[in-house]
């Protein structure tokens, strides 16, 4: 899955560190009693009550001698018929267990099929999107989640990921509505009599229960095609156009990763539906690829946001996740690193190696940042939720993990053991041992050790690193100390690190071992070196001090050819004082290749605030990258350059980007005070993609006029407004009046909001606010909310107050 990134811009809040005591529970895969070869769905719905009417016929092989029950996973159905055959069987039904009574007892040989026969209102699983009173226009929809283990929800089954069958799902809905499913559409048949269709959809190649999706609605369909396989893109009619243009890299991805897996892309058809009210970014499932309808956009909100990133995540699952799926959710990286590090393997074939470098780095920062609240291993079995795990230590932290990986074997022979990978494990299993085997097999490398340090270990290396260069033994010494709190979690890191010199006549690149709290080394250099880089293309997962001069920095900027390591550079320069280092953050700002870098120097520029930089400012306003503007924009904003009112009114008039648009009245509010109001008040009127310039505006208007701001919040709070501005307005409450009675009722009202993302954030503001007569509903709401991630934000809204309430505490 996709995390659902795009609705939380600007919405995280700190967390605070998890509580000694509050270690989650130990999760081990259940037992199986048995194979299951294939399940046939057959499905109708009554969209007034939300209700799923099914059969479900399945066939199964017992693993056990004397096998004369059947237990399978359902929860919250009314089950009217268990039968084999003409044949009527017993059940017993606790609400969660279905046990089916056989006729008698089967063996290990036997092959036995059953239909059960029930109806539900799910809670999750399966979801109607329909209209009501404050969303008349709301198109109706019917889609299924079942990752990880919401299948039970709407059919009966052995819900975990351990087990690979075959299925097939028969549906019934209106005749103007299409049914997308897994595999090939067999036949759609019309009953004229009550204008319904049915559409009959089979994926006969094996996959885990988790991926079996449907998606209902009304549709159109857009072509497309790789090789002999068929693309279809599902998107409501209005935005068939943006799907062309949107999904254009869905045939050159399935192209890439055959390639570079030495494995054809299993399925016979891609399908990417995007639905309403999704849970998640993105969903992988087979064949079927479920997106959220926000990624379908307009010009205007790009490069900032881009659906290539998204589906090249979901269809690298095609092959990581569904042609060989995670045995565990433990194990769950092996799904979720391996899409997050294709993906970006994707970027550097599609946009080059900038563009992965910043990736990388940025996936590094994610960890980085995570392990400073929590330590966790990325292969973990501890969690109150299997949700719980799915986040940066499997995301981030998996895909660092396979890039150390190819830095430690190399290219060539990381392409040679994930293809063995693949082959190997075809429509199997795996978890990481399986995947450190493979690597043996296909390398003869024997990576115990880097396993354990990075997959079952948690955390990082800290690396104090120095230089010096001795000019009459000619070498260049290299000290490099390991300063990291080593424990049972956290060892001292054995790796392998590229060391790259560069002097005025050569380029030198040498790979040396850390292994100890201190290693030092020595390099033959005839000549002062300008450029003495640890760890030159940025594999390792690490944080690292390395003292430089604002000469070797500069240089460094200008001549890196890892634009992680010109970053890096910048940042460092931003600490510096004096001349030189303006020079040089100014001249990458408006020159690097690379608009990761450009923003980098513009940062740094900024924080040296010295006031000839705000002409390098207004030159970036009219860099040929938007998110280049945007930095610029938020550089003069902090520095309330009033030079900059007319630049900053004309971008907000002309740009036809969201992104320039909404930074700049943002930045007419700093810059201006409440002269900029009717630039607010114009932005307050214009949509946009997610609507970001309309968010922007409240942040504007909450500079000059907080009173105006929560007015304007709290209407736009209202369910029936538009969801994403929704989301902003009921986070700004708390922000601006975090000690008012109002915001507390309202904030308590949306915590039983019907979208789940504002009771996310209704939950969440209610934990910064810190109130601790609030504790009660926020236990309440752990307990009652379905979706494992609004129990996750009632724990942590809990322990923000009790962390708080504790410190206040020692204080008084
Ligand atoms: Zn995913």
């Amino acid at each position: 899955v996709f995390l659902a990134l795009i609705y939380f811009v600007g919405l995280s809040v700190a967390q605070p560190q998890r509580l000694e005591r509050d270690i989650p529970p130990v999760h081990h895969a259940p037992n199986r009693e048995f194979h299951m070869i294939d399940v046939n769905l057959h499905l109708k719905f009554d969209l007034n009550k939300k209700e799923v009417y099914g059969s479900a016929v399945e066939t199964i092989v017992p693993l056990r001698v004397d096998y004369d029950s059947v237990r399978l996973d359902a929860v919250d159905m009314r089950i009217e018929k268990v039968a084999m055959g003409d044949k009527i069987l017993g059940f017993r039904y606790d609400g969660k267990n279905l046990v089916i009574g056989l006729d008698r007892k089967y063996e290990p040989d036997d092959t036995l099929t059953y239909t059960v026969v029930y109806s539900t209102v799910p809670k999750k699983g399966i979801f109607f999107v329909l209209p009501d009173t404050a969303y008349p226009g709301r198109v109706p929809q019917i889609w299924s989640q079942s990752e990880m283990e919401d299948a039970r929800n709407w059919f009966p089954c052995h819900d975990y990921p351990d087990d690979f069958v075959k299925s097939s799902i028969t549906a019934r809905v209106p005749d103007d509505w299409v049914v997308v499913s897994n595999g090939i559409l067999k036949r759609v048949e019309d009953h004229p009599a009550d204008r319904t269709k049915t559409f009959q959809w089979i994926e006969d190649k094996p996959h885990v229960i988790y991926l079996i999706s449907i998606v209902a609605g009304k549709y159109s369909i857009v072509r497309d095609k790789w090789d002999d396989i068929p693309i279809y893109y599902y998107v409501p009619f209005e935005d068939r156009a943006y799907a062309k243009q949107n999904f254009s890299h869905t045939s050159d991805i399935l192209k890439f990763y055959s390639s570079v897996t030495g494995y054809k892309y299993p399925w016979q058809k891609l399908s990417l539906s995007t639905v309403s009210d999704f849970t998640y970014g993105g969903m992988e499932n087979v064949s079927a690829i479920t997106l959220t309808d926000a990624t379908i956009h307009s010009v205007d909100a790009e490069p900032q946001i881009s659906s290539t990133g998204l589906i090249a995540h979901e269809i690298a699952h095609q092959w990581f996740g569904d042609l060989l799926t995670c045995r565990t959710w433990s194990n769950a990286w092996l799904n979720e690193g391996f899409a997050t590090y294709f993906e970006a393997l994707y970027g550097k074939h599609a946009f080059g190696d900038d563009h992965f470098a910043f990736e990388m780095y940025n996936n590094q920062k994610q960890v980085l940042e995570a392990d400073k609240l929590e330590r966790r291993p990325t292969v973990y079995n501890r969690y109150y939720d299997a949700v719980d795990l799915f986040g940066p230590y499997i995301y981030a932290r998996g895909a660092d993990i396979l890039n150390m990986l190819r830095g430690v074997i190399g290219d060539r022979l990381f392409y040679k053991a994930i293809k063995y990978y693949v082959n190997k494990f075809q429509h199997q299993n795996v978890d990481t041992h399986d995947f450190e085997n493979a690597v043996r097999e296909a390398t003869g490398y024997n990576l115990y050790w880097f396993f354990e340090e990075w997959a079952y270990k948690a955390g990082h290396p800290v690396f104090d690193v120095s230089h010096r260069y001795d000019s009459t033994a000619q070498k260049v010494l290299l000290k490099v100390q390991q300063t990291q709190t080593v424990d049972s979690l956290t060892p001292v890191y054995r790796m392998p690190v590229d060391v790259y010199i560069v002097t005025p006549s050569e380029k030198i690149l040498e790979k040396v071992w850390v292994d100890s709290t201190v290693n030092s080394y020595a390099f033959n250099v005839p000549e002062k070196p300008l450029m003495v880089n640890f760890d030159e293309d940025n594999y390792l997962l690490k944080e690292v001090t390395f003292k430089k001069s604002t000469d070797e920095l500069g240089y460094q900027l200008t001549h890196d050819p890892n634009a992680a390591g010109r970053i890096w550079a910048a940042s460092q320069l931003s600490n510096r004082k004096g001349d030189d280092a303006v020079k040089f953050l100014s001249n990458a700002a408006l020159n690097d290749k690379f608009w990761g870098v450009r923003v980098e120097c513009l940062n740094s520029l900024e924080h040296i605030s010295d006031l000839s930089s705000d002409k390098v400012f207004k030159d970036a306003l009219h860099d040929k990258d938007q998110r280049v503007q945007v930095a610029a924009i938020n550089a003069l904003a902090k520095r309330r350059a009033s030079s900059s009112e007319k630049l900053l009114e004309d971008l907000f008039e002309k740009s036809s980007n969201y992104y320039v648009k909404a930074a700049a009245v943002r930045a007419l509010a700093e810059v201006e005070g409440r002269t900029a109001m009717p630039f607010i008040e114009k932005a307050l009127n214009l949509n946009s993609h997610q609507e970001v310039i309309r968010s922007s505006a409240l942040k504007a208007l909450e500079e000059i006029d907080s009173s105006k701001a929560y007015e304007f919040a709290a209407r736009f709070a209202q369910y029936g407004m538009p969801p994403s501005l929704r989301l902003q307005a009921i986070a700004a409450l708390s922000r601006l009046e975090p000690g008012s009675e109002k915001t507390l009722s309202l904030l308590k009202k949306y915590t039983t909001d019907p979208y789940i993302w504002a009771r996310l954030v209704a939950i969440t503001s209610l934990g910064r606010i810190g109130n601790p007569g609030i504790i009660p509903l926020l236990q309440r709401k752990e307990k009652e909310e379905v979706d494992g991630r609004l129990k996750e934000a009632a724990r942590r809204a809990i322990w923000m107050i009790e962390t708080r309430e504790k410190s206040s505490g020692n204080e008084g």
